[in-house]
């Protein structure tokens, strides 16, 4: 059969393109061989991939500026990338867009403990925070389960949470100032060192924005003082519903635990098999951890297991010293990783009222049975943020459009109980054809008419939490 002959048009934009990257940047920071740029045709939602045009890898807020100032005036769209832990496609490439990865931007800028923030760069992992401050006393709160690999950048595009977030917030609680740089080029300071700062808060609405308004290239970020102790007890359920009922009555009683976390038997078996950390053989376990010396600790500790004993557990056991502790939490975090072990899966994210989680589990697991697939379930249950892992065998053919189409209806009925579309792991390309189901068309509108002054063109990630058509109109207009 006789090849089709390559189009020399394109062929010579993306040379240009390159040769224009080349010129502005180090040598070293351009990627173009289409082997190396495969490493990043796709994030954590390894079913959809897309080598890039190329990839950049600046280091500095001007370089990102020379960047965005080149692909703007050629027309070609940047999708920016932290780790590349995204669960939503948030990082995934187009094929005629530069990747701009901010992994080399990771130094300390500053550590004030006088007024308890951190200015870092972008591509700084999130756990190296803490230990960038730990010999101070101080740490950075949220802490998602990728907190080794994921980088500050990510967290702030997604807003992202984790196990301990109940108690202090999400990212965007977390978060003072960032230097953000737009397509065209501007360099953009929002926020500050400080906790309010005059104007619109600008910085709540790019906090979440899923890198679609600018790349962060620098973040000031809230440290805070560490816990005199802390300490999890494991509360072990013969059923989902029960455990359910009981995180909800936790939260009504009043104690503020600094997590309270949820894995229902599946999980359970994956992640002791994984860490050894001791969980008990039952049908659902809550982890629920408490901070503070040891004398609020036995205070709170005692009025929720009083609360826990109303609801038969078949385990009530407080952790005994801190290596019981880090293993109860070496287990949790690794959850994603040790279910990958047992097959393929897609890791859903929807919010809920913490009221809802009995009714809402059961009705998981009732249209996982219709659609004849399993469902493992494991979450930060205190904030009412799920994550179903729907379990399917990616070499069945139709079997992963089945698991999608499962996953649709889940988050369906997350909005249907009051909650929403997503806690912490974002929209992007994953979900963005249920936007519609959150919000009316007014709603979307306000959304993409920000979307419209920060980036009139909508080359900076382009394709990602809108409806395609609706993206797609907007970029031919632009
Ligand atoms: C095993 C595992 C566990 C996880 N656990 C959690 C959890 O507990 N909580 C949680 O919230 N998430 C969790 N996640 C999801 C993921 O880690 C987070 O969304 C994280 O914040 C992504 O960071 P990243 O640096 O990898 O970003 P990427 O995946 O590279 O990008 C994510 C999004 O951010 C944008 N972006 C990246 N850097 C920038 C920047 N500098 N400026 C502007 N936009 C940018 C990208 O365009 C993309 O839209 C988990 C993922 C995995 C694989």
């Amino acid at each position: 059969m006789q090849m089709p002959a390559p189009d020399t048009t394109l062929l010579e934009g993306r040379a240009q393109i390159v040769a224009g990257l080349e010129a502005a940047l180090p040598a070293d920071a351009v990627i173009s061989d289409p082997v190396e740029t495969r490493a990043y045709e796709c994030d954590a939602l390894t079913a959809y991939r897309c080598p890039p045009l190329a990839v950049v890898l600046p280091r500095t807020t001007e370089e990102v500026a020379a960047v965005l100032r080149l692909c703007h005036a050629a027309r070609v769209p940047v999708i920016p990338r932290g780790a590349g832990t995204s669960l939503a496609g948030g990082a995934l490439p187009t094929a005629d867009s530069v990747v701009l990865s901010v992994a080399r931007m990771s130094e300390v800028l500053e550590i004030d403990t006088d007024n308890r923030v951190i200015r870092v760069q972008a591509g700084r992992t999130n756990l190296s925070v803490s230990q960038a401050v730990e010999a101070h006393g101080f740490f950075y709160a949220p802490d998602p389960s990728s907190q080794l690999a994921c980088a500050i950048g990510g967290n702030i595009a997604m807003n992202s949470g984790g196990a301990h977030c109940l108690k202090y917030g999400v990212t965007t609680n977390n978060l003072l100032g960032v230097t953000m740089v737009t397509m065209d080029g501007t360099v953009l300071e929002l926020g500050g060192a400080h906790l309010d700062a005059a104007g619109y808060d600008l910085l709540g609405v790019v906090c979440g924005a899923e890198g679609m308004l600018g790349v962060v290239t620098e973040a000031v970020l809230r440290i805070l003082p560490q816990p005199e102790g802390a300490r999890p007890v494991l509360m072990g359920f013969d059923s989902s519903r029960v455990a359910g009922a009981c995180v909800a009555a936790i939260i009504e009683a009043g104690v503020l635990p600094v997590a309270i976390e949820f894995m229902d038997r599946p999980c359970i078996r994956a992640c002791e098999d994984f860490a050894h950390a001791g969980y008990p053989d039952c049908e659902a376990l809550l982890i629920v951890e408490v901070e503070g010396s040891e004398a609020e600790i036995d205070h709170q500790l005692g009025l929720i297991k009083q609360v826990a004993r109303g609801f038969d557990p078949v385990e009530l056991r407080e952790s005994s010293s801190q290596a019981e502790s880090a293993l109860i939490w070496k287990g949790r975090k690794a959850a994603f990783g040790a279910m990958g072990q047992i097959g393929d899966y897609i890791c859903l994210d929807g919010t809920i009222p913490v009221s809802a989680l009995p009714d809402v589990l059961e009705r998981i697991s009732e249209g996982a049975a219709q659609y004849g697939l399993r469902v493992a379930n494991v979450f930060h249950a205190g904030d009412g943020n799920m994550h179903p892992l729907i379990l399917f065998d990616a070499n069945a053919p139709g079997e992963l459009e089945k698991a999608e189409a499962l996953g649709a209806d889940i988050l369906k009925l997350c909005v249907e109980v009051g909650g929403c579309l997503t806690g912490e792991h974002g929209v992007g390309v994953e979900k963005r054809e249920l936007m519609s189901v959150q919000f009316n068309e007014a709603d979307l509108e306000a959304q993409m008419r920000v979307k419209d002054v920060f980036d009139p063109r909508w080359l900076l990630n382009p394709a990602k939490v809108f409806p395609l058509s609706a993206s797609r109109e907007r970029r031919h207009a632009g």
